[in-house]
């Protein structure tokens, strides 16, 4: 198998030195290399930090306006070749006019897969200013993986609901979307409502991020037979995870999947697919 661990938060320093490990510090591109391993996946997605990042040490070490991805680019193990370690995904604001040259500047660097946090970059995706960037992405068939559901950040959720996906799928046809967090992210009900836009959109993605628990099963059994495997992504939000949190994930995520060559897709055939078409 050749999984890929999609949807790992990389930080500049790390998350927590009181967490370090065997792997170093959790949050940084050397941690994540051991840790993937060690739970059985051969890739990542790591994603730059978003912009305007709280920590003023971090904005330092990135540098003001910019989105990491530079910082991103230059950490051990990260490269745009298929082949590559730990993949990178830019994180740009959809309504910054300044976004656009940058996404060109991320694609010709070999970079296909970004990240929309509505709420931490205080957009709504579905405003005109932000309608350029959807369009550029789609064009340059890149894939997002955008962040559903609520949030405790200081905005309001509703710019990151399942809805505004769902519409933002409708709109550009050709854009490659993952429904992070299945639409259900700090306890807003948007399973149903994310299961929907992926039936209605074949360019949409159900993604499982901090979702795929026990608790959840029947919804992800109901995802999975409405869906089928191709459409679902396996995601987790590293570095807030651990060992026996993933193993037990990609264990409900196999006993779902009858046919092994489904669960394959979900742990990383589809994210491929769609980062290399
Ligand atoms: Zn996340």
């Amino acid at each position: 198998m050749n999984a890929i661990m999609s949807h790992c938060h990389l930080y500049p320093g790390g998350k927590g030195e009181e967490s370090r490990d065997e792997f170093g510090i959790p949050g940084t591109a050397a941690h994540l290399a051991g840790f993937i391993r060690s739970v059985g996946f051969s890739q990542a997605i790591g994603l730059a930090p978003h912009e305007n990042p709280p920590d003023p040490q971090e904005l330092a070490r990135i540098g003001a306006g910019q989105d990491g991805l530079e910082w991103l680019m230059g950490q051990p193990g990260i490269g745009a070749g298929p082949d590559s370690p730990i993949l990178p995904a830019a994180t740009l604001k959809p309504q910054d006019p300044a976004s656009l040259a940058r996404l060109k500047a991320a694609y010709d660097r070999g970079v296909r897969c970004l990240k929309v946090h509505a709420i931490v970059q205080r957009c709504n995706p579905l405003d005109a200013d932000s309608t350029r960037y959807f369009s550029l992405v789609a064009e340059l068939g890149m894939a997002v993986i955008m962040h559903t559901g609520g949030g405790f950040w200081d905005w309001p959720s509703t710019d990151a609901r399942a809805e505004v996906a769902f519409e933002l799928g409708k709109r550009h046809p050709k854009l490659k979307l993952l429904l992070a967090h299945a639409g259900s992210f700090w306890g807003v009900d948007g399973f149903e409502t994310s299961i929907r836009a992926c039936e209605e959109c074949p360019n949409l993605y159900l993604e499982t991020t901090a979702m795929l628990t026990e608790v959840e099963r029947e919804k992800w059994a109901t995802a999975l037979s409405r869906l089928g495997p191709s459409r679902i992504i396996y995601g987790n939000d590293y570095p807030w995870v651990k060992r026996d949190s993933v193993n037990a994930e990609v264990t409900i995520l196999r006993s779902l999947s009858p046919d092994p060559a489904g669960a394959e897709l979900m742990l990383g055939g589809n994210i491929r697919r769609l980062i290399q078409a």
